[in-house]
């Protein structure tokens, strides 16, 4: 028997899409809470839990945990039925979160997910199978090789030796995963766990995206951020990874991960790439950018300033770089899973004042870390000294209606609000809307529960501050 899903991303085939239109909805084949977040969200639909201990644990296998009965009613449904027992088997252990994720495809292919499948152009189905798994690629790459041997001795105790599939088989499922897995996100884009969709892996990458992935619980939609005339869902691009990134760290990247060579118009931009990698011009005052390459030796003449087009007698610049340019790199990497203001702020001021070029990548990099830091150490006043000078970068590396510039922009804006400096706070949040109406829509909560909240603050506080200016007897004063 098998069980055809039609989430027909064909419907729109051949007709002209608006920016923010949806392309596809589509629920997971199998996904997994991250096991870092446990207690913390349930473990079914992703919602935030109002306190740690409030969710209800499975009394069986005291693991999962939900918001309530119906949560857990229908992850059992789905298919905690069959994986309750292997997580009982190796308490007090818990597998690694590619462990579970593989053992819950395992189980779900075996109880008729093998025939599942879903309608992505009408009369092409995808089932499980059909998802790409680089069987070579993998088969020769030895890091991930390690982990699947690893991996292996996990599942043959978490499932028993019985269920365990052959290793072809587990290779399989092991490239399926690694080049097809979506990292769900909550509302502020933190990763929340792990999904594998059928349709939803029908889109190929660039670093140049035409569409956007954001996720309610795990249900991902698929948005136009720009128009479509005359739509294929062959022309679809999403971006694999953050675009805010040098096209050569993009380059290994995807070789890396995905085991293939992008050559998007994103890697083809010599403009960007040198902008991503200059120093301010200086002369004379002039602001703009002089392009370092770090590939020419320290004592190589700087190039001429792409605005003013003179060329900087300074023989120093480039060594000072170089070495400003491998601190910051260096802090970056401890940033890597992590945001710390220190260690931010002291990449920040090695590039000195005025030295790195507003859109070098390492410095809006570090903005960017410090700006985060400082919201999550409640650092108001520092959030938005960095936050807004990285603005026009953002705007610049995401492209100007991609939803990482809007959430930024709401978060500015909320923080304005908290500092009742009202104005900036609706400029902000209006700006935030332009975006994240089109990268999100309307319907989806962060509109709806946190951006549409904020801009009716806003207006009121607006409105109540100008009433008591015009009703203050000292209104002329004032003015
Ligand atoms: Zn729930
Ligand atoms: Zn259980
Ligand atoms: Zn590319
Ligand atoms: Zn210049």
């Amino acid at each position: 028997m098998s069980a055809i899903v039609s989430v027909n991303v064909d419907k729109n085939k051949g007709r002209s899409l608006s920016a923010g239109d949806v392309i596809l909805t589509a629920e997971p084949f199998v996904y997994l809470l991250s096991g870092s977040l446990k207690g913390l969200y349930c473990d079914y639909c992703f919602k935030k839990s109002e306190g740690y201990g409030r969710l209800q644990r499975c009394s069986r296998c005291k693991s999962e945990r939900y918001c309530n009965r119906v949560c857990q009613v229908k992850a059992w449904q789905l298919i905690h039925k069959h994986e309750c027992s292997c997580i009982k088997r190796i308490l007090p252990k818990t597998p690694p979160d590619t462990a579970r994720l593989m053992a819950k495809i395992i189980i779900k292919l075996k109880n008729g997910g093998d025939q599942l499948a879903e309608e992505v152009r009408y009369g092409k189905t995808r089932k499980f199978k059909d998802l790409m798994n680089h069987y070579s690629d993998i088969k020769k790459d030895r890091a991930r090789q390690e982990q699947l041997e690893a991996l292996t001795v996990v599942l043959g105790n978490y499932l028993g030796p019985d269920t365990l599939p052959n290793t072809a088989d587990l290779q399989g499922i092991f490239g399926r995963i690694c080049v097809n897995s979506f990292s769900i996100t909550d509302l502020d884009h933190n990763g929340l766990g792990t999904g594998v969709y059928l349709a939803g892996s029908v889109f190929d990458h660039s670093c140049r995206p035409n569409a956007f992935v954001t996720f309610n619980g795990p249900t991902l939609t698929c948005r136009a951020l720009q128009p479509f005339t005359d739509f294929d869902i062959s022309k679809v691009r999403i971006s694999y990874l953050d675009v805010m990134t040098s096209t050569e760290e993009r380059v290994k990247e995807l070789q890396r991960r995905y085991y293939f060579t992008c050559d998007c118009p994103g890697c083809h931009d010599p403009q960007r790439d040198k902008l991503a990698s200059s120093v301010v011009c200086g002369l004379e005052g002039c602001d703009g950018p002089v392009y370092i390459d770090e590939q020419l030796p320290p004592s190589e003449p700087l190039p001429p300033c792409t605005k003013c087009s003179r060329q900087s007698p300074d023989t120093h610049t480039r060594a000072k770089y170089l070495s400003a340019a491998g601190y910051c790199r260096e802090q970056l990497e401890e940033c890597k899973d992590q945001y710390f203001l220190d260690i931010a702020q002291h990449g920040l001021d090695r590039q000195g004042n005025n030295f790195f070029h507003p859109m070098n990548l390492l410095r809006v990099r570090l903005l960017d870390a410090a700006t985060e830091a400082a919201i999550s150490l409640g650092n108001w006043n520092l959030a938005l000294q960095y936050g807004i000078q990285n603005i026009p970068a953002l705007r610049l590396y995401y492209g100007e209606r991609h939803p990482n510039v809007g959430i930024t922009l709401l978060k500015l804006g909320k923080i304005k609000l908290y500092l009742q400096e009202q104005k900036d706070a609706l400029q902000y949040l209006t700006e935030a809307e332009g975006i994240l109406n089109t990268s999100h829509g309307n319907t989806h909560p962060l509109y709806t529960t946190q951006l549409e909240p904020l801009i009716t603050q806003a207006k009121q506080e607006l409105t109540a501050t100008q009433n008591k200016h015009y009703n203050s007897p000292h209104f002329s004063l004032v003015r």
